[in-house]
């Protein structure tokens, strides 16, 4: 584990890294992939200007962030990881930012958590370019129907997609698949690339980016 020290310096080199992967206007929000972090190493982000994170388990996030909103009020939390729909509740009043919408009955659970909660946080639709049995996500070729159905049936605004490419694979032919989806549906948001390939994302046009070991080491 990094002391806060080494947390403030990596920032610093995956910021300055960001900028010099983007083009110009080409705005790159970088969430800090906290998940299995502890609150010590978070908070030393927080002091170093770190304002966006995300986190992969609801309940981890659950104990986790409410105690840090607390203290800093102008967070943002995106959910990174698979949701299930006994959880749509917590994370509808947890996050801001839901980036793994894939499935029907979710997105009929959030809707109507959010009409209960009064709240809106963003949605993005978590796509499966590898097509990989055990990986969450939508079928490239089903984005489109999921779409109109969310928009339809759900009465949900999707603001963008969202990929995690084969580990073993060159990314980048899947960063051309997340963003002929982005573009062809005129979605603004395209979260792809992680520590080892988020330059290429970025020049494949990323929005976000999500990193976790590159600002906090390797996860316990
Ligand atoms: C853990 C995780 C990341 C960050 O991975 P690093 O390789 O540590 O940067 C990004 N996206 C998702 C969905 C993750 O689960």
């Amino acid at each position: 584990m990094n002391r806060p020290g080494a947390i403030e310096i990596n920032l610093r080199h995956i910021r300055d890294r960001i900028v010099q992967a983007s083009s110009p206007g080409q705005g790159v929000t970088l969430v800090a992939v906290s998940k299995t972090i502890p609150e010590t190493a978070i908070e030393a982000a927080i002091e170093a200007g770190q304002r966006v994170f995300g986190e992969n388990r609801v309940q981890e996030a659950k104990g986790k962030w409410p105690p840090m909103r607390e203290r800093h009020s102008d967070l943002t939390l995106h959910l990174i990881g698979p949701l299930q729909t006994n959880k749509a509740a917590d994370a509808v009043g947890l996050f801001d930012c839901i980036e793994s919408l894939d499935r029907p009955k979710l997105a009929r659970a959030l809707s109507g958590e959010m009409r209960r909660q009064g709240r809106q946080p963003r949605l993005l639709v978590q796509v499966n370019t590898g097509l990989e049995p055990q990986k969450a996500g939508v079928e490239p070729d089903r984005v489109d129907p999921f779409l109109t159905q969310c928009r339809d049936e759900f009465g949900l605004s999707i603001a963008g997609v969202m990929c995690i490419p084969p580990a073993e694979e060159d990314p980048v032919p899947h960063f051309r698949v997340l963003r002929a989806i982005a573009e062809r549906n005129r979605l603004a948001i395209l979260s792809m690339g992680m520590s080892g390939d988020f330059e290429r994302a970025i020049g494949e046009g990323a929005t976000h980016v999500r990193i976790g070991s590159a600002i906090f080491g390797d996860r316990p």
